[in-house]
């Protein structure tokens, strides 16, 4: 497929409707820009996002730098590997980072608030919520939330692991309108194929295909930061897919803030891949959720999803993995084991695979008790992938 991936006047479009926008900042824009450290830069950074508040947008910020932050105060030259001492590191700079916001923005007449998550915040569902609900009283009350994962207590299995990821959890999360990814390169570049050579800045992708990812270059390697061009990708697919765009800049001035959403031609635009954004629920289901199980289902019931927008009928089951309860997040999968969609089941396992393959009127008789509902997984509580 041909792709243009020059402005024909889209960005102005979807950034005229924005309202509520996350920024996140990498750790290199923040430790040591032309001399100057965490202090100035974040200084820096304040006042334009005062700017950007003034002008009555509603901003988040996701900040890097804790690791970062840490090395300079303890005087560390090198990443070191070991998990304690990045704790220990985040621990320390964590701190300063956030004294350094607190310092900058009430100068300017306004505070941070600092939510430091972890993967197990943003899956659980009631925790979930509660965080939603912190997020949306702190914008409520006119203060920047400033978040970052929470290195310290971080152990792999609740690890979001990089910020790119981060900022578009916390953008679904937050139903921001946008998501810029504020980076040490000027945007995503064309890359040919067989030379590997880059060419032109992509101003707008309209799809985020395999020829994308394909070009992707990283930009890993240097002494602070985790993130190279495939979480940014990644980021970049997670809100697209909720019906956001999401937009990769290079950010040693901030001032390209403002200029991004002036629409000026600067960065690259993901836009969003669908017409509808996705309602909270289906963003859980989608980005935060945790599958227990799937239900493998027929020709006929994976078209009725797909194309007929239907809720999930015993009738098009023909199997089941796994151990789940009523309530728990399931993959609905075709016959190729392909994941189509993803909901709420209404059985546990063992009812599952009793009524499978049943018509719905049968389902009190096979399970010898009265039932609240005929379908397996309701449309209103899927979503298809
Ligand atoms: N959370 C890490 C830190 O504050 C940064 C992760 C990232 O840059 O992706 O140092």
């Amino acid at each position: 497929m041909q792709y243009d991936y020059a402005d024909n006047g889209t960005r102005g479009e979807v950034l005229a409707q924005v309202r509520r926008v996350v920024v996140k900042i990498g750790t290199r824009l923040l430790m040591d820009v032309k001399g100057q450290g965490p202090a100035e830069r974040i200084r820096q950074l304040m006042k334009v996002v005062g700017e950007l508040r003034q002008s009555g947008l509603e901003v988040v910020v996701v900040t890097s730098g804790a690791i970062g932050a840490g090395m300079e105060l303890l005087e560390l030259r090198r990443r070191p590997k070991g998990m304690a001492a990045l704790q220990a590191l985040a621990a320390v700079g964590q701190c300063q980072l956030m004294t350094l916001y607190e310092e900058a923005s009430s100068e300017l007449g306004f505070h941070c608030g600092q939510l430091l998550l972890t993967a197990a915040d943003l899956h659980d569902r009631s925790r979930h919520l509660r965080v939603a609900q912190c997020l949306n009283e702190l914008l409520a009350r006119e203060v920047l939330p400033v978040i970052n994962e929470n290195d310290s207590v971080c152990v792999d299995e609740i690890k979001v692991g990089d910020n790119d990821t981060l900022a578009a959890l916390v953008a679904g999360m937050a139903r921001a309108d946008l998501t810029i990814l504020l980076t040490t390169i000027d945007g995503m570049r064309e890359r040919d194929e067989t030379t590997g050579e880059l060419g032109k800045r992509m101003s707008v992708v309209h799809e985020l295909g395999s020829e994308i990812y394909n070009m992707a270059q990283g930009t890993d390697g240097n002494r602070f930061s985790v993130g190279g061009m495939v979480t940014k990708l990644r980021a970049a697919a997670m809100v697209t897919r909720s019906g956001e765009p999401l937009i990769i800049a290079e950010g040693f001035d901030f001032a390209i803030l403002p200029r991004i959403m002036a629409a000026e031609d600067v960065g690259t635009i993901f836009l969003p891949s669908r017409h509808r954004r996705m309602h909270a629920r289906q963003r859980f289901l989608a980005f935060f959720s945790e599958p227990q199980g799937e239900l493998i289902v027929d020709e006929g019931a994976a078209k009725a999803l797909i194309s007929q927008g239907r809720s999930l009928l015993p009738g098009g089951i023909v199997g089941l993995r796994g151990v789940f309860k009523a309530g728990d997040t399931v993959s609905i999968v075709n016959l190729a084991r392909q994941e189509i969609a993803r909901g709420t089941v209404n059985f546990n396992h063992e009812d599952v695979s009793r009524i499978c393959g049943a018509k719905s009127g049968d389902l009190a008789r096979l399970l010898d008790r009265p039932v609240n509902s005929q379908v397996v997984v309701h449309r209103d509580a899927m979503v298809l992938l």
